[in-house]
């Protein structure tokens, strides 16, 4: 069941505040809280979706690609592409996702180091 008092879902509705670096009608992107990099930049679509998996499940195609378009336009947007960066979402328990609304993590400014060894 969707929480809808997650901490995003009160971002999205203006009941917490939020750096935000991006917003229409179905997509917001804020800064982390706890940057884990110089950049870490969150990218959240606006409807109540647990995770990746229940987003891409429950999504229509045409916000699921509207939301993969604008991830990389902030990408594009942050100048980023040219050293490269990290795109990661967590998922459930095992992928230690601490909030469950769907969000993806877009991670850059430094080596990055191996993710998998
Ligand atoms: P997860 O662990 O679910 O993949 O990622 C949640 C992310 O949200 C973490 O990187 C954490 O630092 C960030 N975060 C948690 N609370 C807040 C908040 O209130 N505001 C913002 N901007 N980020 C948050």
């Amino acid at each position: 069941m969707y929480d809808k008092d997650n901490i995003f879902a009160r971002i999205i509705r203006r009941e917490v505040p939020a750096e935000i670096i991006y917003e229409d009608d179905y997509v917001i992107s804020i800064k982390d809280i706890a940057p884990s990099a110089p950049i870490h930049i969150l990218v959240l679509p606006k409807g109540e979706y647990i995770s990746f998996h229940d987003f891409t499940e429950k999504a229509t195609s045409d916000e699921i690609g509207h939301f993969y378009k604008i991830v990389r336009k902030i990408c594009h947007d942050l100048g980023i592409e040219k050293k490269g960066y990290r795109v990661l979402s967590n998922i459930g328990s095992d992928g230690m996702q601490t909030i469950a609304h769907m969000h993806l993590h877009i991670i850059a400014g430094k080596n990055l180091g191996k993710l998998v060894n």
